[in-house]
């Protein structure tokens, strides 16, 4: 076991509970401090310790953070893309500010590592859309792209002003059966298979040929332990890596899933996040996470779906 003590902030969310799950594994039970502001989640109770914070109060951060001697931080608390765009002010302010707060207190008592992730909504419609490259036009569109960008900006800043060893992924849309998705554009990917199995149909948010960069949750916790454990001399990118496993359409999902339920029927009736979609890529170039810190992953469309419906 590793002396590290480890803070999750968002441990609730979709990525909190499997990743606490992952660290406690790792790390031992008592070393994983799981918070957020919601009530624990069903799957962490009794899996090591929880507490109830507000990351936006940056004086509880800050006394938690030395009360409990924490040496990595994971900040998983963020408004997602679809409900960011309902009031952006406030998705502006909650995912910049509680950025800050964590960098700057990592700053002060000089913590280890830090974990914030950035997002594949960082690229807008002006970048190119194929394996859209690490370094490229980055124009973001929605408010959850740009306080992704601006985020991916100061975490280069504190790396390279202050020394803070922070480290961060665009991850595409995640897809997993553990803990509920948090109002993101990829959601329909993950509603699909619940859809599928209780009603043999469903009427999906996006058009039948939105491709979107996707990958499945075991792989996105491994990439994240993995690029939290390489080696400092090996990260060359302190702003966020580009991440990618598989790209998919509505209709091929679909496709997909008819092999596991002949029956299944799928409508499509796109809404607001239709546009969202639009200005993202439809698949990544990550050869850099590959080259740097030997990112390799293991899900495709036909493996995750035959997995997502062992599972649910
Ligand atoms: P989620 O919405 O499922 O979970 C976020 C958690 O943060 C929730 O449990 C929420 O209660 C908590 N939270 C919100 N405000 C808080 C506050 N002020 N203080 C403490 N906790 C607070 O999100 P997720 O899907 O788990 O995403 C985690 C991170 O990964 C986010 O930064 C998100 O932008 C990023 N991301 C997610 C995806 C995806 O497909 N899920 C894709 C790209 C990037």
């Amino acid at each position: 076991m590793k002396k590290d003590k480890i803070l999750v902030i968002g441990a609730c969310g979709q990525i909190g509970v499997e990743l606490t799950l992952a660290l406690r594994k790792m790390y031992g039970d008592a070393n994983v401090v799981a918070s957020d502001l919601r009530e624990e989640h069903e799957l962490l109770k009794g899996t090591g310790p929880y507490v109830s914070l507000d990351v936006m109060n940056k004086e509880m951060l800050h006394v938690l953070i030395i009360r409990h001697n924490i040496t990595q931080v994971y900040l998983l608390a963020a408004i997602l893309s679809a409900t960011g765009e309902k009031n952006p002010l406030l998705a502006w302010h909650i995912n910049m500010q509680s950025l800050l707060n964590v960098l700057d207190i990592a700053k002060e008592e000089n913590i280890d590592k830090v974990y914030w992730p950035s997002s594949i909504a960082v690229f807008g419609p002006n970048s190119p859309m194929q394996d859209t490259p690490q370094h490229t036009i980055i124009e973001p569109t929605t408010i959850y792209g740009i306080s992704k960008f601006a985020g991916e900006r100061w975490c280069e800043y504190y790396n390279h002003r202050y020394g803070v060893d922070v480290r961060s992924l665009r991850y595409p849309g995640l897809i997993s059966y553990k803990s509920a998705p948090g109002g993101g554009t990829t959601d329909y990917a993950v509603e699909i298979f619940h859809e599928a199995k209780e009603h043999q149909t469903y009427t999906s948010f996006l058009s039948e040929n939105t491709y979107l960069p996707m990958m499945y949750m075991p792989d996105a916790i491994r990439a994240t332990i993995e690029l939290m454990e390489a080696d400092a001399s090996k990260i060359s990118v302190r702003s966020a890596y580009n991440l990618s496993a598989m790209s998919f359409s509505p209709k091929e999902i679909a496709a997909e899933i008819k092999k596991h339920i002949p029956a299944f029927t799928i409508q499509y009736e796109p809404d607001y996040r239709q546009q969202i979609a639009d200005g993202w890529p439809n698949s990544m170039d990550d050869s850099l996470a590959r080259a740097d810190w030997g990112w390799k992953h293991e899900y495709d469309l036909a493996k995750m779906t035959e997995d997502m419906f062992k599972n649910i």
